[in-house]
């Protein structure tokens, strides 16, 4: 099986396995006893949160773990929902993961506005330029690069903009950790991460919150992360997932991704060429090394797309969340302005850092081959 879809989950590093297992059978206690195995774990967590702090560049005790992304997201919108007066608005962009579009909703209902995208993927900033001119929002949410397509958003300039205005500024950082460099997101106000997209196990996260500032948690029962969340640590999984990280940082190189970039965009001009009637989306923008989003020729529909490429040995997924047997229209088509029927089309493939430019060429000639199977199908 040759393996094209890193922005659903990275496969996981021996570096992280190690380290899990090393946590695992050697460091058994509970980071909140005070015996000497309690204080063994406490300082794998205290070193993790060091780690974590230097990489991203923000306190140490910003650092809150969580269970994964998903946690991290919901954590940031319910504070808000908490502690925001009643008439404050939330804006959170169009093309948001739905752990933070649907909890935005959930909590705040017409008071979450969307930052809208241009047709390209990629947030309006004339807009959010013209709307903060006008309104403070009590918070704006825009991730550093988008999971379906893999467009990068001007975070930085956002974060500017917030400064200036004096808005609290979130980021989800999930897909941009890994594949560019940490660095400069602890600026943002609040990041989230999720260890299972640069080579850490599930079900392991972060969110990184100003510790001069309150945060109202999600989970309550406990006083671990200062209160913030409560819950034993997993402190084999934080181990872990900082191992992958650690490694993923210093394997990444300007000339790597630029390489990456190359064959990536040569399986693109490649595709178009052998499967005519494809649409490649946000090719135009800046976009992480790793993903193609594709709309397929007209009359196909994306799950025979993964189905075949799967029996064909490659993993590929459909651009957007979905569930057995059932279609979700993707958000982030219908936000860059794409109708039902394209966003039916819509197969990606995401890469990652140990694929290859053999393994772009084989999943060329596979894609190709089902290409010709859907077209004798159809004919
Ligand atoms: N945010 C983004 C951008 C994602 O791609 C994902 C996972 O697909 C998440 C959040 C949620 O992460 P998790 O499922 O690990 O909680």
């Amino acid at each position: 099986m040759i393996y094209f879809d890193y922005n659903a989950t990275a496969p996981v590093m021996r570096e992280a396995r190690e380290a899990w297992l090393k946590v695992t059978e050697d460091l058994g206690g509970n980071p909140s006893s005070f015996h000497r195995a309690g204080s063994r774990a406490a300082a794998v967590l205290a070193d993790a949160r060091e780690g974590l702090a230097a990489l991203l560049g923000c306190h140490p005790l910003d650092i809150v773990w969580t269970s994964g992304a998903t946690e991290a997201n919901n954590t940031v919108i319910h504070h808000f929902a908490r502690t925001l007066d009643s008439k404050s608005e939330i804006w959170v962009s169009a093309i948001e993961h739905p752990c933070v579009a649907e909890s935005a909703q959930h909590y705040f209902g017409k008071r979450a506005r969307l930052i809208p995208v241009t047709r390209e993927g990629v947030i309006d900033l004339d807009w959010l330029t013209a709307e903060l001119a006008d309104t403070r929002p009590g918070l704006v949410a825009v991730m550093a690069a988008n999971n379906e397509t893999g467009v990068i958003q001007p975070w930085r300039e956002v974060l500017a903009m917030c400064r200036q205005y004096q808005v609290p500024f979130f980021t989800d950082a999930v897909q941009w950790l890994g594949k560019m460099p940490a660095r400069g997101l602890g600026e943002c106000d609040y990041v989230s991460g999720a260890a299972h997209k640069f080579g850490g196990p599930r079900g392991v996260g972060f969110l990184k919150v100003p510790h001069q500032r309150r945060l109202t948690p999600l989970l309550l029962g406990g006083p671990q992360e200062g209160g913030r969340r409560a819950g034993t640590e997993n402190v084999p999984l934080i181990a872990a997932m900082m191992a992958a990280l650690t490694v993923r940082e210093k394997q990444m190189s300007e000339h790597q991704h630029l390489l990456r970039g190359l064959w990536r965009d040569n399986f693109e001009r490649q595709l178009v060429r052998s499967v005519p009637g494809t649409t490649l989306v946000g090719a135009g923008q800046r976009r992480l090394w790793n993903t193609v989003l594709a709309l397929m020729p007209e009359g196909d529909r994306k799950f025979q797309w993964v189905a075949r490429l799967d029996k064909a040995g490659f993993a590929v997924s459909t651009g957007s969340a979905c569930t057995v047997g059932k279609e979700a229209p993707s958000h982030v088509l219908a936000a860059m302005g794409f109708n039902a029927a394209q966003a039916t089309r819509a197969v990606r493939f995401s890469g990652g850092w140990e694929t290859t430019e053999a393994d772009w060429s084989a999943l060329l000639k596979a894609v190709a081959q089902v290409h010709e199977e859907m077209s004798r199908v159809k004919a």
